[in-house]
């Protein structure tokens, strides 16, 4: 019986079983940011610790740095402590930080594939939920809390419960204007929040295979969203060619032997899963969250649900969300008015996600009464699109063009959401409160679809969008 990638990495790096039925595994890279660490960092220090593998580990700055004024101090004193913490902590321990100024600085998912670091077969760690974008790359990465980053600090090490693979296919081909985005919100809807709780997921199937790394980096960031632990993609040739030539990828002939190595990480053909699910990608339109959690989502041109329809478990969930976003049951989502547009997030904001949206706005006026942003991932992305023009064609839209960071993601720096404000979003999070309003709502879709949402003033179909865009080329 063949072995799935979970298993051979986990096997590969499993230092113990403990007497808790966990293992303890040893993690290959530890990526580290200024919100999680200050306490961890504190806890290694009370004991008299050191960190264990400051060659393991690299450290960048992204939810508190404002977007679009960065000089030192920040006004917001607790984000100025959590960045001197970080710089800090990083001077004491040998640890490499890429901080403002540096070309690097950016979001933590965004510049570990981006230098290399994120390889096939490792084992990764990071005090954020959507470490699981790492395993776009066939790598095995969770995302941890404080006390979690202390044992990775000081051991390198986590003690983590084992896990079931459910592997995820999808077939057949994406229609224009539908992405990667649209897959991962149909996978989270049809298995739920809860669905993927104690399973890796293994993405899978012809229409994964034909995606690029920064596709399947959006499917795999999300999979925490449906509750899976982790969630990865076989390593294959889209993977390798990613990889070459990155600052920190093995070079020359040791890249040859790595590729070897990293070919034989993916699932064998015979491998035995948990279990299985198909997702038909010729099915799947544009697709708009319109609750509270990642979930609760429509294609645009459907209507939202009944809860009177529900069954007995969904219903009070239905009616909340009903309630708290202003909408009425059956209402179609598209036509649903916006008030702000935000492309950015560790799950779409890199460069191939600037340029779809930007197909969509050239030419064209964001809506008046819209606030509309891009804040590229990270600053390779923002230069590689500077270098492009990107920008301009934003700028002459009536986008604000920002710095790298997490942004309006959660709104841990300056850039929130303010009253009732609508926002479409190409984020990962939809909860109550998330982009810094208690009232805020946000609709969760592909960068596209929040270029064509911004133009239009309300949620549209951004196939129709992209058809204009096919005649005026
Ligand atoms: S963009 Fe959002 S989800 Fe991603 S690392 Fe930043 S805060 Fe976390």
């Amino acid at each position: 019986m063949g072995q799935t990638l979970l298993q051979k990495v986990w096997d590969a790096h499993t230092v113990r079983r403990l007497p808790t039925g966990q293992t303890q595994l040893f993690i290959g890279l530890h990526l580290v940011h200024e919100v999680t660490s200050p306490q961890a960092f504190d806890m290694i220090k009370a004991r008299g610790w050191r960190v264990a593998f400051p060659n393991r580990t690299f450290a960048t700055v992204d939810h508190i740095v404002p977007t679009a004024n960065r000089q030192r101090p920040f006004l917001d004193t607790m984000a100025e402590a959590m960045m001197s913490s970080l710089e800090r902590n990083c001077a004491e321990h040998g640890i490499p930080l890429y901080n403002i100024g540096s070309e690097h600085q950016g979001i933590v998912h965004v510049i570990g594939p981006e230098l290399g670091l994120t390889q096939p077969g490792m084992t990764i760690a990071c005090g954020d939920s959507h470490t699981s974008t790492h395993g776009a790359f066939g790598a095995v990465a969770f995302g941890i809390g404080t006390s979690q980053v202390r044992d990775v600090l000081a051991s390198q090490c986590l003690a983590l419960e084992p896990l079931k693979v459910r592997r995820i296919e999808v077939t057949g081909r994406l229609a224009p204007g539908v992405y990667a985005k649209d897959v991962i919100l149909e996978i989270i809807r049809r298995l739920g929040v809860k669905g993927g709780a104690g399973y890796a997921y293994e993405y899978a199937g012809p229409a994964v295979d034909r995606m690029t790394m920064d596709e399947r980096m959006t499917i795999c960031n999300m999979s925490i969203e449906g509750a899976a632990r982790v969630g990865y993609v076989n390593p294959d040739e889209t993977t390798f060619a990613f990889l070459k030539g990155r600052a920190f990828a093995p070079q020359g002939a040791q890249f040859e032997a790595a590729t070897k190595y990293w070919r034989s990480r993916a699932s064998d053909a015979d491998a035995r899963y948990d279990d299985r699910v198909v997702i038909d990608g010729d099915q799947l339109e544009p697709t708009v969250t319109w609750g509270i959690n990642p979930g609760q989502s429509v294609g645009v041109s459907g209507a939202l649900p009944d809860p009177r329809a529900a069954s007995k478990d969904d219903r009070a969930g239905i009616e909340e969300a009903l309630q708290f976003m202003g909408f009425d049951a059956g209402q179609r989502i598209a036509g649903t008015r916006i008030d702000v547009a935000f492309i950015g997030s560790c799950t779409n904001s890199r460069l191939s996600d600037l340029r779809e949206a930007a197909r969509v706005v050239r030419g064209h006026r964001v809506a008046p009464n819209v606030k509309a942003l891009v804040v590229p991932g990270s600053e390779g992305v923002r230069q590689a699109a500077e270098r492009e023009g990107l920008h301009e064609i934003f700028q002459q839209a009536g986008f604000e063009w920002r710095g790298a960071g997490c942004s309006m993601c959660l709104a841990m720096n300056p850039d929130r959401l303010e009253r009732r404000q609508v926002c479409a979003s190409s984020s990962n999070r939809n909860f109550k409160g998330r982009q810094g309003s208690p009232t805020g709502r946000t609709l969760l879709m592909s960068p596209a679809m929040v270029a064509a949402a911004a133009i239009a003033g309300e949620v549209v179909d951004v196939r129709t969008r992209l058809a204009d865009v096919e005649v005026t080329a």
